[in-house]
């Protein structure tokens, strides 16, 4: 207890990577939103008849307008998301609820989870649920009133729950974490449609094994069927329940060994999901997500982490829980960073792209329209100059003739007079 065990907060979590990412990309979609809700002004405001612009033309830069608006709103809702899957009572919800600081979903005998459920932050600090039958939201206040409306409904097990959440406590949400409960795959005969459902658009995978017993085929089984629909998919197993090991130390250092050792051959050599047995390694934890919880409960009311009996080897278990924690977060972030961003930003530069294309069309027109229109000021110029030359002569010559005329004139009055 006297161990001081900083929470995985006072950290910078590698979470912001993403948190920073969105907020770039965000920015930079503001600028394309900006640009090309411009461009289009521009181009709507060019006379009809003047020839600069086609209707094809002035249909592209109108339709990004509305991309650009879709994308944005993807992106406002864009988040990392994690699935959880296990046997049943293998301690799904408790991980999740030790990873969120607090005991938000419903666990333990009495409660199996039958859909899926997914916690995510509440934007106006009220926690309510929706389920997928109703768009009605439902307030929950506490665990045992979300058990309640988890029960209440007929929901399928491939259905979906949403619990929002909240963030003062969690920071997960905070940063933009979406966490899915799932029911145990040992019970389900619909494990394609939970992956066509609920698998394609998560960045991370835990697998929440049980300690004391080995990785089981029903497991492994709907880890080849994930990886079958994605590529690589990013694996962390948790070897939960871990504190049982505290009652054999005997065997302690065996039967990790042992575990570790399969479940490093299911990741590299069946799954295929990493590339050397090191990096394996590096996804295989030892925790006990109950010691977690409790200790952070004890946390949050200002009590020491262990407030029980303290069993053999605590420390060392929530130590690997915080460093599990940590690659994950690593993971998630850099995943969702790739698979989410590189996709917007693709979309984005063919956005960008097309409209200055447009734009750059429409100034080479203009241009030759420019030069067509100073060649032809300049033949009215050199048409004028000549008339005016022109004039000059004719007005002298015309001069001269109204004077010969004056003269003669004179000439045939004073010969009058004089006669
Ligand atoms: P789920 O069905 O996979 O979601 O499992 P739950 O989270 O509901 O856990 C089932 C039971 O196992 C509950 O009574 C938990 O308190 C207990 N449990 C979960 N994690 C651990 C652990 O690490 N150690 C021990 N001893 N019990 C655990």
């Amino acid at each position: 207890n006297s161990l001081s065990i900083s929470p995985t907060t006072a950290i910078q979590s590698p979470l912001q990577i993403f948190v920073r990412a969105k907020k770039r990309i965000n920015d930079i979609y503001g600028e394309v939103e900006q640009y090309v809700s411009d461009s289009c002004k521009f181009l709507s405001a060019l006379p009809k008849d003047s020839d600069l612009i086609t209707k094809e033309e002035l249909v592209v830069v109108n339709s990004h307008v509305e991309k650009v608006k879709g994308i944005r709103e993807v992106l406002s809702r864009d988040h990392m998301k994690v699935a959880f899957f296990g046997r049943t009572s293998n301690g799904k919800s408790t991980v999740i609820n030790s990873m969120l600081r607090e005991r938000i979903l419903p666990s333990g005998i009495g409660h199996t989870t039958n859909c899926f459920i997914q916690v995510e932050k509440s934007e106006n600090d009220e926690s309510y649920l929706i389920s997928e039958d109703s768009l009605e939201r439902k307030n929950v206040k506490s665990v045992s009133q979300l058990a309640h409306s988890l029960c209440t409904g007929s929901l399928g097990d491939s259905a979906l729950v949403r619990v929002y959440w909240p963030t003062d406590k969690c920071p997960l949400l905070r940063d933009d974490v979406v966490l899915v409960d799932s029911p145990g795959i040992d019970v389900s005969p619909n494990l394609d449609s939970w992956i066509d459902r609920h698998c394609l658009d998560a960045d991370v995978f835990v697998l929440v094994a049980n300690s004391e017993s080995t990785l089981m085929l029903t497991e492994k089984n709907f880890f080849f069927k994930v990886s079958a629909r994605l590529s690589k998919p990013n694996v962390f197993v948790l070897n939960n329940r871990w504190d049982a090991s505290a009652s054999e130390p005997e065997y302690l250092e065996e039967v990790r060994r042992q575990h570790m050792l399969r479940t490093v051959d299911f990741l590299v050599d069946e799954l295929k999901v990493c590339g050397t047995r090191t990096e394996a390694e590096q996804r295989v934890f030892f925790v006990s997500a109950k010691e977690v919880l409790q200790a952070r409960t004890n946390e949050f009311k200002g009590l020491p982490l262990n407030t029980g009996i303290v069993t053999d080897g605590f420390h060392g278990r929530y130590f690997e829980f915080q460093d599990f924690e940590r690659k994950f977060e690593e993971c998630i972030s850099k995943s969702a960073v790739r698979t989410k961003f590189d996709q917007h930003t693709k979309r984005g530069k063919a956005v960008v792209g097309d409209a200055r294309n447009v734009m750059e069309v429409l100034l080479e027109r203009a241009s030759a329209k420019r030069a067509a229109k100073s060649q032809s000021r300049r033949e009215v110029l050199d048409h004028l100059d000549f008339t005016e030359k022109q004039l000059q002569l004719v007005t002298v010559e015309m001069k001269d003739k109204i004077c010969k005329m004056v003269e003669e004139v004179e000439h045939k009055v004073s010969k009058a007079l004089n006669d």
